[in-house]
């Protein structure tokens, strides 16, 4: 068997679309556009890619976006007060703070100081509180993306036996919650896990959020298994892979995500529609 391949791109651009098509609504009727400001504090390379590929999606739909960068020696109590304004500000639906923060900067203290309506990223314990009581607000983008695409392909949850690997708090965690919401039977795995192959093995869907190339194997695979790799890696080449040692995975899932093109522009158009929504949510209460 050689694996249908899920194309994240494809479906994050219809994603696109939709979004585009209410913001031309909201126009019609006189409403706000939706805000998005996106804080970047350094000059990390990487997260100068993120914060840009965010921006110029915020464009092609028609969002305000306000791109806030300030050198490394920003400080907390600086990042802090800036938070406190755009969490009053009736333009900004959303603010995400691009991670990772410099070392003197408390990432979770920053997190918190976000106000749970307009924490886009979805990741205040209020947010990750309310998906665990099936109570979903703001769901965290990564985990909300796979949840699109798999229903893009009218893949079925209900039941399956669900492997995740990985539990941190923007990936792994949220995504069991997504999970057990769908009524799967989830496994989480992580690095005290005593028989990672095993686990794999018995698994109908498997969604690998590690960070190490090829930690999955291929022959871990039961036939079949929808694989869904997160996991983003740069090879010493320069090359972009995955969690999941691809060519030999293919052969036996039934679908596989590709890194990259998969799961990587969801979770861009996650965020797009968690903005949408705090503004439809700050319709109803004036922000
Ligand atoms: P993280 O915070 O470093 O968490 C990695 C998780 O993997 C931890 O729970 C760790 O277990 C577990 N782990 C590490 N080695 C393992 C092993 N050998 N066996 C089993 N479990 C192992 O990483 P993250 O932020 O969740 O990100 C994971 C990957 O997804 C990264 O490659 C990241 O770049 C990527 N990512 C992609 C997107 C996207 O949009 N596509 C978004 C976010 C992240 P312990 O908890 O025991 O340490």
């Amino acid at each position: 068997m050689t694996a249908q391949i899920i194309d994240g791109k494809a479906v994050s651009i219809q994603c696109l679309e939709r979004i585009a098509q209410e913001v031309a609504k909201r126009k019609e009727n006189h409403q706000r556009v939706p805000g998005l400001a996106v804080i970047l504090i350094g000059d990390n390379p990487a997260s100068q890619v993120y914060v840009r590929n965010k921006k110029n999606a915020c464009e092609k739909v028609g969002f305000y976006s306000l791109s806030i960068e300030k050198p490394a020696s920003f400080t907390e109590d600086e990042l802090l007060t800036l938070i406190d304004e755009l969490n009053e500000n009736p333009e900004i639906d959303g603010i995400l703070v691009q991670l990772p923060l410099p070392d003197h900067i408390d990432g979770q203290k920053v997190i918190e100081r976000i106000r749970p309506d307009k924490d886009v990223d979805g990741f205040h314990p209020y947010n990750i509180g309310r998906l665990a009581v099936k109570m979903p607000l703001m769901r965290p983008c990564t985990p909300k993306g796979v949840m699109t695409m798999l229903d893009a392909y009218g893949i079925d949850i209900k039941g399956k036996n669900v492997t995740i690997i990985g539990q941190s708090n923007i990936v792994g965690r949220p995504q069991a919650l997504e999970m057990l919401m769908k009524r799967a039977t989830v496994t989480i795995c992580h690095t005290a896990t005593r028989d990672l192959a095993e686990e794999v093995s018995r698994a109908d869907i498997v969604v690998a959020a590690v960070g190490r190339p090829a930690c999955i194997q291929g022959a871990w695979i039961k036939p079949g298994a929808v694989v869904i790799d997160v996991g983003i890696n740069r090879l010493e080449n320069g090359c972009l892979c995955g969690d999941v040692d691809f060519e030999t995975a293919k052969e036996r899932a039934s679908y596989i995500t590709p890194v990259p093109g998969g799961v990587g522009p969801m979770t861009i158009a996650s965020l797009l529609e968690n903005t949408l929504e705090a503004a439809q949510l700050h319709d109803k209460t004036s922000n």
